[in-house]
């Protein structure tokens, strides 16, 4: 499918609901980073970050849940395991490397 992101006009509700089963559904059985989904749907990262922290709220109290494998530092191994926040870090607060590598994103059964 091609042509179908190029619209300026605002995205109607409906249309936000069928990025995030999109999202869900490429995140079933597998992990990703936000810049895959990504380009995988054909969002922005923010807006991929925006949909997680939905889908995140949404699954409280259902059969899946959101598992986040932490950002970690490649260079040293330091991983960034108290983040909140499902953004990335910029870089490591112990060696300052800015080699991190993304937090991944899956889906998986309670
Ligand atoms: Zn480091």
């Amino acid at each position: 499918m091609t042509g179908r992101h190029n619209k300026r006009e605002p995205l109607p509700a409906e249309r936000h609901d069928t990025i995030r089963h999109e999202i869900m559904h490429e995140l079933g059985g597998i992990s990703l980073s936000a810049r895959e989904i990504s380009e995988k749907v054909g969002i922005s990262e923010k807006a991929v970050a925006d949909h997680l922290e939905h889908i995140h709220r949404s699954l409280a109290g259902s059969t899946g849940k959101l598992l986040v494998t932490p950002a970690a530092c490649i260079a040293c191994g330091f991983v960034f395991r108290k983040r909140e926040r499902l953004k990335k870090p910029g870089r490591c607060p112990v060696c300052h490397s800015e080699h991190i590598q993304d937090p991944l994103y899956s889906i998986i059964p309670r």
